[in-house]
């Protein structure tokens, strides 16, 4: 009876051990999206990324995207994203499509209209498998770098006009590429992940900290 008892305790206490060694090891978040084991979501090994610009996004916005992309490579040290112009394979909206598309969206949400982008990850285990960028363009105008070229919900303006109402795209587009790449939103100073971009700001360098979190799970 004794022995028996004995070894029940045993038999659960080696359980335990073995499901504990399963269980994945939780890591430092270093700004990323961590999943319930606590791990870093990220593409992992799986560079370069794919990312296939949409039909709706202008023209005059499109070199915003490859600097933005360049901004994060340089940082990594390695290609991180294979950028494509031709959207003929993408879905004609974002969603399960198995593939990577940036959207420039003239419908939004009515219930979100502040919301100035949204970056849609879906991953298995600790690692993505998909991810879409859609751009709110109902609700806010972009310019790239020359602040005469404003488009979205006011259109495209060629004349000078008031860009206090203007959002840099490029800014906008690197923070939404840090979510791509499994960044969460973190509010120090400087950082490109800071939930808000203010209007007419031109927040497109790294801040050290953007550098470092990128550093956790891209670093070459
Ligand atoms: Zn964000």
């Amino acid at each position: 009876m004794q022995l028996k008892r004995f070894l029940s305790i045993l038999g659960l206490l080696l359980f335990v051990m073995i499901m504990s060694s399963c269980k994945p090891k939780s890591q430092d978040d270093c700004g990323f999206v961590q999943n319930i084991y606590g791990q870093r979501i990220s593409w992992k090994t799986k560079l370069p990324l794919s990312l296939i610009i949409h039909s709706s996004v202008p023209a005059e916005l499109r070199p915003a995207i490859y600097r933005a992309a360049k901004t994060w490579e340089t940082n990594a040290g390695t290609k991180v994203f294979e950028i494509s112009d031709d959207s003929s394979a993408l879905s004609a909206s974002p969603g399960r499509d198995k593939k990577n598309g940036i959207y420039f969206l003239s419908d939004w949400e009515s219930d979100r209209k502040s919301e100035q982008g949204r970056t849609n990850v879906l991953w298995a285990g600790d690692e993505i498998q998909e991810a879409d960028i859609r751009i709110n363009a109902a609700n806010f105008s972009y310019y790239d770098q020359n602040p005469k070229v404003l488009t979205g919900s006011y259109g495209l303006v060629t004349a000078q006009r008031t860009t206090a109402d203007g959002y840099s795209f490029e800014a906008l587009v690197l923070h939404e590429m840090g979510h791509f790449l499994g960044l969460k939103h973190r509010e120090d100073q400087g950082t490109v992940m800071a939930t808000h971009l203010a209007a007419y700001t031109n927040r497109i360098q790294l801040a050290a900290t953007d550098e470092k979190d990128i550093s956790c799970e891209y670093k070459k």
